[in-house]
């Protein structure tokens, strides 16, 4: 048997998976079949409270919405968060149906002109990516008679230690490298703009505290000296986000009491007129998700025993080991009815036709029988969306936001 990681806690209660106070089944019978995403709604307010709790009170708290945006469950977060963050026109045209454009904020490369119009007319922040994208705003926002609000994300020249995705520290497509930086908003202030602050996001997917609390100094620090630079106080930083979630085996999940302790010490004496803000997509949805899939057939070949699933990698690219890693590694898998069973190595496959769709790589699971109901977890966050869901011609997983509140 391979290792695979920790069952969130809030499931891994009893021999039968609950969710939001039903058994598996129960949420298959109301969507109509397998394969299915549950979004577990009451779990996504319980850590948003948990995340308000533990960070300071002049912090805002943005959710990134291409970590899940499902539109009922997009609808259920708005009221909890203080922003939403896009990456693209259709993500800017969800958002803006939930909140209003003054707390949207859009970032992403390659935003083309009609994208950035599109942002400018509704009063959307756009994160500039490049001075180009600048120049195209600034004269669009000139030809509509409209004052774009501008924010500049900088390349830091640093990276959050310890995450699975860095994004600073080195030549990137994402923001503008951190020296010319200044110059840029001179530009902008010069040319009329709503200038909105900086956007500075280091990485993804981190545990340690530790390397996040360095990043969010470094950040802070890095965003004061380009401000002092620039001549101009930010009436945001947006430090970006990066907090992971466990999902393998010796994963633990990042403490964000002490985060947020470290970062009211950081902010302490920041400037009174500079509000703050973090954004987080998969810290805030990826636990709540469950992804449930029926063995079609169990086979057995050459001593290894396989669990064939009526889903795959078509919807849930991350648990296959496609998605950003490295090393394939174990998401944690049970089966919905038998969570405590004698376990034996089973390998848990899609089905699609290619060795890629293997979902757990002989994980520890009762012995599986045609029927069983087996629950991938950690799919609340980059799931549906971030899947290849054309391949191969199956039909799409069903998805359900569950809220305790509702049953
Ligand atoms: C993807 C992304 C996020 C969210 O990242 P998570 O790891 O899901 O928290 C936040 N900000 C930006 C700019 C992003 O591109």
């Amino acid at each position: 048997m391979k290792p695979m990681g920790p069952i969130p806690p809030h499931f891994a209660d009893g021999d039968t998976l609950t969710i939001a106070g039903h058994d598996a089944e129960h949420w298959i019978g109301v969507a109509g079949d397998t394969p299915l995403f549950v979004y577990d709604m009451g779990e996504v307010r319980a850590r948003l409270a948990r995340l308000r709790a533990a960070m300071p009170d002049r912090l805002d708290i943005h959710y990134a919405i291409k970590a899940n945006p499902h539109p009922q469950l997009l609808a259920a977060i708005a009221p909890l968060v203080d922003g939403l963050d896009v990456a693209s026109g259709g993500e800017l045209a969800r958002a803006l149906a939930v909140k209003p454009a003054s707390v949207i904020s859009f970032a992403g490369p390659g935003k083309r002109d009609d994208e950035l119009t599109a942002a400018i007319e509704a009063g959307a922040t756009l994160n500039l990516e490049s001075e180009g994208e600048a120049r195209r705003a600034l004269a669009i926002g000139e030809r509509l008679g409209l004052r774009p609000r501008l924010a500049v994300r900088v390349n830091p020249d640093f990276d959050l230690k310890g995450s699975g995705m860095k994004m600073g520290g080195r030549s990137s497509p994402f923001g503008i490298d951190a020296a010319r930086v200044p110059a840029l908003v001179g530009e902008i202030v010069g040319a009329g703009a709503d200038w909105r602050g900086f956007h500075i996001y280091a990485g993804s997917q981190a545990l340690s505290a530790a390397a996040i609390i360095e990043t969010q100094a470094a950040t802070v620090a890095v965003a004061r000296r380009l401000a002092d630079e620039a001549g101009a106080v930010p009436p945001l930083v947006n430090l970006g986000g990066g907090f992971g979630i466990p999902y393998f085996a010796g994963d633990e999940p990042v403490d964000i009491e002490a985060v947020g302790a470290a970062l009211s010490e950081t902010l302490a004496d920041a400037d009174p007129g500079t509000q703050y803000a973090i954004e987080l997509g998969r810290w805030i949805v990826g636990e709540c998700g469950v992804y449930l899939t029926r063995v079609v057939d169990v086979k057995e070949s050459q001593g290894e025993r396989f669990a064939i699933v009526d889903g795959g990698l078509h919807h849930q690219l991350a648990a296959s080991g496609n998605f950003g890693t490295v090393v394939r590694r174990n998401y944690p898998v049970a089966i919905a009815g038998r969570m405590t069973g004698e376990p034996m190595a089973v390998s848990v496959v899609g089905s699609l036709c290619t060795p890629l769709d293997r979902l757990g790589d002989r994980v520890g699971l009762p012995d599986p029988r045609v029927g069983d109901l087996i629950a991938i977890f950690l799919a609340g966050a980059y799931g549906f969306t971030a899947s290849p869901g054309l391949f191969l011609g199956h039909p799409p997983a069903r998805e359900l936001v569950v809220d305790t509140a509702q049953v």
